[in-house]
């Protein structure tokens, strides 16, 4: 297998030498365009063959008793909505979920993933009412206590896991997590203080929780502190964020994927993956990196590259997605109905790939929504998506001396109107820093939406950047 990844490595590495220090580096992108980049997003469309009905891949471990879960995991955080004339959001489009999660039990999958704080609160409530057309035993439920509560009292924990099941309609949970750890302060207070994590080991010993886990996006600290509480509550299972970006080249001092996943498989604990695409990102890579896997196996998806290295680890449960387009959902079936692990030479080729893309000056945006709302108006994770889009397809700039300034500086400033309304921009961001401690990505929000802005001003006045 040859690839000419270095080659372009040196180019960009060259290129990002030449950046300011302002955060909002720029960076001239070998081979990118809009265009590029548009071709590497509908590439899934385009992907060859029948869907395979048939083929999906079952895991099974011992400490798991009964599971048989589906390598492809349906991750319930990215329902479509409903919109009005103005395109905003105004209900979870229910016919359409029903329709995905249809076709998905249709094509193998049996794991799905929900928590109260998804979707504003309406993830669980659409994804109960999907499911509940089914029997109860065919499928595999999560959710998870979220840290978005009310206050830290067993009561508050109680009533979340009761409410839980009601909008799940259902008397139990497969599985439930302790949701998104980031510090020992805040699990000590949240799980152990109040008592609440033995009551959910008594859930589970009653069988109200059958299997309990947590999920993680936390530092050393925590992680220590999470590993030795196996020895006291034995964890069934631990949901990571996993991918072949984060493996060992994580953003923003995260721990490595490759960290987390080794400590786990070390005590044969089952592993669930989050984030494997992160957060769509590695389904748009940058043209040249997508040609280097394009060159490999030309009528599969970039993204069935990230999917394939997650579902080639054998500690691995499943591998949540939150798919919401048939097209998504088409695209991984078609990864996992006919799955064929990583050889040694493609990891080799993924960790070229992975290299370089971290080099890249993108924001570790995932997505989630976490931060939202902000109090001050902005769309926090859609100026991220714009400002990475530019980002990817060649379009933030170093200089103005850069060849195709004046194009990139049109297409960065147009599209920012169109992508967030002015009023949700980063200019009205007062820096209050209330968004910080809720992105488990630990982005500076306040830093980077300073910067962007900064940039953008510079870009409307047409001084030097
Ligand atoms: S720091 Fe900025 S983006 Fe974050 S909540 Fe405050 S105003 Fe909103
Ligand atoms: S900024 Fe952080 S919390 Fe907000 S959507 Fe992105 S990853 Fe999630």
């Amino acid at each position: 297998m040859k690839t000419n990844i270095d080659l372009n490595r040196r180019s960009f590495l060259k290129a990002a030498g030449a950046l300011g220090t302002a955060g909002v580096v720029a960076a001239a992108l070998p081979g990118c365009g809009e265009k590029a980049a548009e071709e590497n997003a509908d590439f899934a469309q385009e992907a060859l063959g029948e869907v395979p009905t048939e083929g999906m891949q079952y895991r099974h471990f011992d400490n798991l008793e009964g599971v048989n879960a589906s390598l492809l995991g349906y991750g319930c955080m990215r329902w479509p909505w409903r919109t009005n004339e103005q395109g905003e959001n105004t209900e979870l489009d229910q016919e359409e979920i029903n329709a995905l999660v249809d076709y998905a039990i249709a094509h193998g999958v049996n794991y799905f993933d929900t928590a109260p704080k998804y979707l504003k609160g309406l993830s669980e409530e659409a994804t109960g009412i999907a499911l509940a057309r089914y029997p109860r035993e065919s499928f595999y439920l999560a959710t998870k206590l979220s840290n978005y509560h009310k206050d830290d009292s067993l009561q508050e924990g109680k009533d979340m896991l009761m409410r839980s099941l009601k909008r799940l309609q259902t008397s139990y949970v497969d599985f439930l997590l302790c949701h998104s750890i980031s510090n020992s302060e805040g699990f000590i207070k949240r799980f152990i203080d109040n008592g609440l994590l033995d009551w959910l080991c008594e859930q589970r010993t009653k069988g109200v929780i059958r299997h309990l886990g947590f999920s993680f996006h936390g530092d050393e600290e925590a992680w220590k502190l999470l590993m030795e509480y196996h020895e006291k509550v034995h964890w069934d299972f631990v949901q990571i964020q996993m991918n072949y970006v984060d493996w060992e080249y994580p953003s923003e001092e995260s721990m490595t994927s490759k960290r987390l996943y080794e400590d786990l498989a070390a005590r044969n604990i089952p592993v669930v993956i989050m984030e494997p695409l992160l957060g769509g990102r590695l389904s748009n890579v940058p043209d040249f990196l997508a040609q280097q896997l394009r060159a490999q196996r030309p009528t599969q998806s970039v993204a069935s590259w990230a999917f394939r290295f997650c579902g080639s680890f054998p500690q691995i449960l499943t591998v949540l997605s939150g798919m919401t387009y048939m097209d998504h959902l088409q695209d991984n079936l078609r990864t996992y109905n006919s799955f064929e692990a990583l050889t040694e030479e493609e990891f080799k080729l993924l960790d070229e790939v992975a290299k370089v893309y971290s080099g890249y000056p993108i924001v570790p945006c995932t997505d989630c929504k976490y931060c939202m709302p902000c109090p001050y108006g902005l769309d926090i994770p859609g100026i991220f998506a714009h400002y990475n889009k530019c980002v990817n397809a060649g379009n933030v700039v170093s200089s103005k001396a850069d060849e195709g300034y004046a194009k990139a500086r049109r297409a960065f400033l147009v599209g920012y109107e169109r992508a967030v309304p002015s009023v949700r921009q980063a200019d009205h961001c007062i820096t209050c820093g209330l968004c910080m401690t809720k992105c488990p990505q630990k982005i500076n929000i306040p830093k980077r939406m300073r910067d962007i802005d900064a940039y953008v001003e510079k870009l409307k006045q047409g001084l030097e950047l």
